[in-house]
């Protein structure tokens, strides 16, 4: 699916009224991302140059968002995937804050913000800039 296709499918944000059941189970750091759309700096989060085979899932509610398989080193500071694992897990929103014209990525199921998503990735795909803080790596099963 396109960019342009993915995002006329979803229009509408998630709301979320009871703001205090995240305060409670978000750490500061998650909480400020995923609730308020913060940016963690670039190159501290723990994510940003794992390797390991498994699923990222959402931080806060554990949405399967993103597949290892699909993650390269863009030399951004931040996890970078071509693709989300799940399309319909993940929610696009236009973005024109700070001056600039960017798409929002959001967990479909909590409407927790996860990162922003750039039309330059490797070889004509997307590149899905995502916070670490926003995910939780699900290894995969040793065998
Ligand atoms: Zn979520």
């Amino acid at each position: 699916m396109s960019l342009k296709d993915h995002m006329n499918r979803f229009q509408s944000r998630t709301d979320n009224p009871d703001d205090a059941r995240w305060r409670e189970q978000l750490s500061d750091e998650q909480y400020k991302v995923l609730r308020e759309k913060g940016t963690e700096r670039p190159f501290t989060g723990k994510y940003v140059h794992t390797k390991d085979d498994g699923i990222y899932r959402c931080a806060a509610c554990g949405a399967e968002l993103f597949a290892s398989d699909t993650k390269f080193d863009s030399g951004t500071g931040w996890p970078s995937f071509t693709d989300p694992a799940v399309a319909e897990n993940v929610q696009l929103h236009e973005d024109n804050s700070l001056f600039m014209r960017r798409t929002e990525v959001t967990c479909a199921r909590c409407g927790g913000h996860l990162g922003h998503v750039f039309p330059d990735g490797p070889d004509g795909c997307d590149r899905y800039c995502i916070n670490s803080v926003s995910l939780e790596l699900d290894p995969a099963e040793k065998r």
